[in-house]
């Protein structure tokens, strides 16, 4: 029996109460979210999913988590700022899984960011044969002792370009060495023909097999190298350039650019250990052979270890091992460096850590996990959400994936436009709810996009060579010119190997659009980076008498407390500086007297707060309309035209950067998921904007695991059939309307 009072307190604590959330385009909601739950937000892009959980959740959580440490103790911590909301009731400390790629050095492999490496190293040093000190570090490439010492672990290392360094029709005393130090009576040229360890008067090229390498490396040994004050002229240049910390002046990289290059290390050939590692085996594996291999095979075959006093060790790797390979991640080794992983893999692999984690009653927000996931594959993002939920979070998603949408305890819908159009809630409930109800994204879940009833016939191909990197196996794609091209399987089948690794490198004339962060500096925004910011400079000169400069924050016109950056640093002596607005121009980042000239009533400054929508509509000027029309072309009328760069989501700023392109005349496109963050409303016009761009005579190759996409393309070219060693193979090339008739296209499936 609970009472009504008893009741009432419950159900507050068991959610999340939001009241009054101004955050950029919110428009005064109040929310409450139930904790303990997974609960997915929807809507269009630009609709406020963002503005809710990263701008005040996540921030808000931060905060308050902050304010719990002594004012000491927060100097040290992140900053969060203060949402524009009135009040955040009942959340927990949150940790946020984005898709930025986890990079990281040459160092940082799957292996040793997944905690597998370290289980691996503590059963070589038990169980390995011809073992080696028992101290566990010894099986680390990043520690000296277990290390090669050529290539310090990395697996890398520069060799010299022999015909860049050593001119062969010289003889030594003539001149052969071409690298630095070796000119005419130089230092190390005087060193090297004074050793006399050479026929000076030789030429290099009948140096014997012994005596080129005598020449690059010098004696084997240190003691010999000593006695004969020669060095080697390799071991020379790079002791002289490379520093063991990566840290290479711009001077000493274009040295080694013109006389080096980075190749397999010749020692360990790439496999980072030395050989007294590589020399302890378990059943005839060594940690390299292991960590080599595909996750699941390494997991089949620890499950055929057996020993009693494995047992507990194994057990910890069978966990890890499981938890990366139901994610779907069953076909990356502990080998790949981390920072190759792709955005949606970064993020699962983050993802997968948390599982692993103790705590509960954290809040883990979401952006888009299925990116980069294959229809197939939704339900194991599925099953790891659910885990987290069960293991007593709160887990939030900001998803367009009907598949990831059908799963959630509670959906809130955001809309029902994007920007100005947006930032109320239009919905909340169950999927069954959602579906009935009038929403856009109700509506958009209830049709799919019709199969392509007239694609386009092909007649002429581009072709790649043949190449076998990664999984491909002797593997060619050959697309059709002028077509709307579409590139599918399941993550690891190979798709971007193929793709962007080998048919772009055949044609460098081809344009990839990713969602890797536009590169820009702390300055850019729409306005700069579309380039009518100049335009409207120049319209301001003519129209005020005073130089273009005069308008600009980067010249004279900016603010001179700030440099027209708007912001300054305060110094707080011995931690980070922060950077606040700048008190004099307010963040405006301009002189106050630039903002006395106006043009219909309005300053720069006041220009820069309009949308696109806004600004097409107040600009009567070619240049500036055509730019801006780009932009609300690509979906994206809904942003300010000075926002910058550095506040757009990956989605956003590939559109953007799609709509620069329209600009441009190119004619071979490559899209990598260009409906990541868009909602299935937004689809069917990212499809309209790629037909435009075939429309105009280009080729476009879209990679996408979206069916809707898939169905639109005139050509589909199916990669696998599964990932990795599985995968690599064209399944099917062909129009869409014919992989249905493939038995062993996995994506046949779904379409
Ligand atoms: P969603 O996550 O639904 O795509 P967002 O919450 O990111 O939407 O964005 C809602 C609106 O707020 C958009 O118009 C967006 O351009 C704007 N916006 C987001 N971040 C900022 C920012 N830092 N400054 C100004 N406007 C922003
Ligand atoms: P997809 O784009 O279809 O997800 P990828 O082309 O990324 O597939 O991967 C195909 C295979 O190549 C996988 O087994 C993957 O682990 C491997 N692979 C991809 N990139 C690298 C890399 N930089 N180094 C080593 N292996 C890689
Ligand atoms: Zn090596
Ligand atoms: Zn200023």
């Amino acid at each position: 029996f609970v009472s009504n009072d008893q009741e009432a307190y419950m159900s507050e604590s068991s959610y999340i109460e939001i009241r009054g959330d101004r955050e950029n385009n919110l428009r005064d909601i109040d929310l409450r979210i139930p904790k303990h739950q997974i609960t997915v937000f929807t809507g269009v892009s630009g609709s406020g999913k963002s503005s809710v959980l990263f701008d005040t959740i996540a921030q808000e959580a931060g905060r308050q988590l902050n304010s719990t440490f002594s004012s000491f103790a927060r100097l040290f911590l992140p900053k969060y700022r203060r949402p524009d909301v009135d009040a955040v009731a009942n959340i927990s400390p949150a940790v946020v899984i984005e898709q930025k790629p986890l990079g990281g050095n040459a160092r940082s492999t799957l292996g040793t960011i997944s905690d597998v490496n370290p289980l691996l190293r503590i059963l070589f040093s038990r169980f390995g044969q011809s073992k080696h000190g028992t101290a566990s570090n010894a099986f680390s490439f990043n520690d000296p002792q277990g290390m090669c010492a050529t290539c310090q672990g990395i697996g890398r290392t520069y060799v010299l370009k022999l015909d860049a360094a050593v001119d062969q029709t010289k003889s030594l005393a003539a001149g052969a060495v071409q690298l630095p130090g070796y000119t005419n009576n130089a230092y190390y040229q005087q060193l090297l023909i004074k050793a006399q360890l050479f026929d000076n008067d030789k030429p290099v090229a009948d140096f014997t097999p012994a005596e080129m390498q005598l020449l690059l490396n010098g004696a084997a040994t240190e003691d010999q190298r000593k006695k004969d004050k020669f060095e080697g002229i390799g071991r020379q240049f790079f002791r002289r350039l490379v520093k063991s910390d990566g840290d290479t002046s711009a001077a000493a990289q274009k040295q080694l650019d013109q006389f080096a290059q980075m190749d397999v290390c010749p020692d360990c050939h790439g496999q980072r250990y030395n050989q007294d590692v590589l020399n302890s085996r378990i059943a005839g594996k060594n940690i390299f052979d292991l960590t080599d291999m595909q996750l699941d095979e390494l997991d089949a075959l620890l499950a055929t270890w057996t020993a009693p006093q494995m047992a507990p060790l194994l057990h910890d790797l069978h966990q890890k091992l499981g938890d990366l390979i139901e994610i779907g991640l069953d076909y990356l080794s502990l080998t790949r460096e981390t920072a190759s992983l792709s955005g949606g893999e970064s993020q699962r692999v983050k993802t997968v850590q948390y599982l692993g984690n103790a705590l509960t009653d954290m809040l883990y927000i979401l952006d888009e996990p299925s990116t980069g996931l294959h229809p197939r594959d939704v339900h194991r993002l599925n099953d790891l959400l659910a885990k987290l939920r069960d293991n007593g979070n709160t887990v939030l998603v900001v998803e367009h994936d009907p598949d990831v949408i059908k799963v959630a305890d509670h959906i809130i819908d955001m809309g029902p436009g994007a920007g100005i159009h947006g930032g109320t809630v239009t919905f909340t409930g169950s999927y069954s709810e959602l579906l009935a109800s009038g929403t856009l994204t109700g509506k958009a879940l209830r049709q799919h996009l019709p199969l392509n009833a007239h694609p386009r016939p092909a007649t002429t191909f581009i072709t790649s060579r043949p190449s076998s990197l990664h999984n491909l196996n002797n593997t060619q794609l050959s697309v059709p010119t002028g077509l709307f091209t579409v590139i599918t399987g399941v993550a690891g089948s190979g798709k971007s190997t193929l793709v962007e690794q080998v048919f772009a490198k055949d044609h460098p004339e081809a344009v990839i659009i990713d969602q890797a962060p536009l590169h820009a500096n702390s300055r850019s925004s729409i306005a700069t980076y579309t380039g009518i910011l100049d335009r409207l400079r120049q319209i301001f000169a003519k129209e005020t008498g005073k130089p273009a400069g005069f308008f600009s924050a980067n010249s004279t016109g900016g603010c001179p407390e700030c440099k027209g950056k708007g912001t300054v640093e305060l110094n707080l002596s011995f931690m980070d500086n922060v950077s606040v607005e700048c008190p004099t121009c307010h963040g405006s980042k301009f002189k106050a007297e630039v903002l006395d000239y106006k043009i219909r009533g309005l300053s720069i400054v006041d220009m820069m707060h309009m949308t696109v929508e806004e600004a097409v509509a107040f600009f009567n000027d070619k240049k500036i309309s055509a730019k801006l029309q780009a932009v609300e072309n690509v979906g994206l009328s809904y942003l300010q035209i000075g926002q910058t760069l550095d506040t757009l989501s990956g989605g956003e700023g590939q559109r953007l950067k799609i709509a620069a392109e329209l600009l441009n005349d190119g004619n071979l496109y490559i899209l990598d998921e260009p409906t990541t963050g868009l909602h299935t409303a937004d689809t069917a016009n990212m499809i309209r904007i790629i037909n435009d761009l075939v429309d105009q005579g280009n080729t476009v190759i879209v990679i996408e695991h979206n069916t809707d996409v898939m169905r639109a393309a005139d050509w589909i070219v199916d990669i696998g059939p599964d990932g990795g060693s599985r995968g690599g193979q064209i399944v099917y090339a062909g129009p869409v309307a014919g992989i249905k008739n493939i038995k062993d296209s996995i994506t046949a499936e779904y379409i």
